[in-house]
């Protein structure tokens, strides 16, 4: 048995399903279920025993102690968080109470636990924080990408309270002994992407005939991986990776927001053109940037490639026209993700629902 936290989001969602569909162990599955948490996510999973879903906060102490006294899992992995940048910026106070605060009380229930736990099994047990390269700041245009050696420098509210529960985990490893690793990975993108994010952003709103709007220049960088590489990676810093460690986590994939968007629109066009046959592009209108954006984030995953023996299996040209044609194919998904907290949070972002 393995816990994961945050397991009705975006990533976590991912695993918990890459996972139950290789055979693995069963998981128990303890998610708030905020806006950013859907069940319908899990929906394959109805009736299926290998999955125990809980409705519940990582803050709830007394909650985590009783699911790892019920259920002895051998690894907690910590999913859960607050992880929209824009959001941070319109009000940090769920970043705090979830990110460090939650972070704090969850590695306390399960320090606790831990040293329960007879000697052996203290020894395979493991506690795996999934954070971001965003706790690394911004990075010059033709600087070296981020390695596990750069200094952390956060700039918004979000990668602040990410690099805040980074540290924390830390902290439980070098002075409680924690047995414990952490990811760093770059933007992901793939199914189950709540339309708050660039990539299902672009794709819902060209379909629905929606504006596509670029922050400033669209020029900002980052490195995209596809989310099933994210969680084969995780998979394998569970299986092998060093407690106490960080591995990076990336896809050797710089692109600029603005080419992302042209390549959506660029799909989109040739899998479902538009009725009128124009480009999806025309749709494309520029909004004023986002205060404090990272112009630049970049991954150095040899680290993992070298230990470990990861690497990306997708390309971004594969791993995007699979994502493209995922959300065409699930229409339904799309619908249910749009209604309630996403069209309030639309409305206060450009106006309009
Ligand atoms: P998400 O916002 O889609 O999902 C977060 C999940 O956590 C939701 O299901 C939500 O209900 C749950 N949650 C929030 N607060 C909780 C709490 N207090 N207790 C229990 N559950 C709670 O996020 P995501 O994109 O899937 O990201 C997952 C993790 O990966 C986060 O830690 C994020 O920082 C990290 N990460 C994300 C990306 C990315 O590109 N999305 C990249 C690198 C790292």
């Amino acid at each position: 048995m393995i816990l994961v936290t945050g397991g009705a989001g975006f990533i976590g969602s991912n695993f918990v399903l890459d996972w139950l569909a290789a055979g693995h162990e069963p998981i128990v599955n303890l998610d708030k279920l905020t806006y950013a948490g859907n069940r319908a996510n899990l929906a394959g999973l109805q009736g299926d025993a290998r999955h125990v879903f809980v409705q519940g906060d990582i803050g709830d102490r007394a909650l985590v102690a009783r699911l790892l006294a019920e259920h002895q899992p051998r690894a907690v992995l910590n999913f859960a968080a607050e992880s929209h940048v824009d959001r941070s910026i319109h009000g940090a106070g769920e970043f705090i109470a979830t990110n460090i605060v939650g972070t704090f009380q969850l590695l306390e229930a399960v320090r606790a636990h831990w040293g329960t736990l007879p000697v052996e099994r203290q020894a395979d047990f493991r506690f795996l924080h999934v954070s971001t390269d965003e706790v690394y700041g911004s990075l010059a245009p033709d600087a070296p990408a981020f390695t596990e050696q750069h200094g952390y420098e956060p700039n918004s509210p979000y990668s602040a309270s990410k690099a805040a529960s980074d540290h924390l985990v830390r902290a439980w490893h070098h002075t409680h002994g924690l047995p414990v690793l952490t990811t760093n990975c770059s933007n992901n993108y793939g199914p189950y992407h709540f339309p708050e994010k660039l990539i299902p952003l672009m794709i819902v709103n060209a379909l629905a005939g929606k504006p596509l709007p670029v922050y400033g220049d669209g020029q900002q960088v980052r490195d995209w991986l596809y989310v099933g590489d994210h969680c084969s990676a995780i998979r394998r810093v569970l299986a092998a990776g060093r407690p106490g460690e960080t591995y990076n986590v990336g896809g050797w994939n710089e692109k600029p927001n603005l080419e992302i968007v042209h390549t959506v629109c660029r799909l989109l066009d040739e899998l479902r053109p538009r009725a009128d046959g124009r480009p999806y592009a025309t749709q494309i209108t520029y909004v004023q940037d986002r205060p404090g954006h990272d112009r630049r984030y970049a991954i150095d995953a040899r680290k993992i490639e070298r230990e470990l023996g990861w690497r990306p299996a997708e390309t971004f040209d594969t791993g995007i026209r699979k994502t493209v044609q995922w959300y065409l194919d699930h229409p339904d998904w799309v619908a249910q993700v749009q209604s309630g907290a996403y069209r309030d949070w639309v409305a206060t972002q450009y106006g309009a629902a």
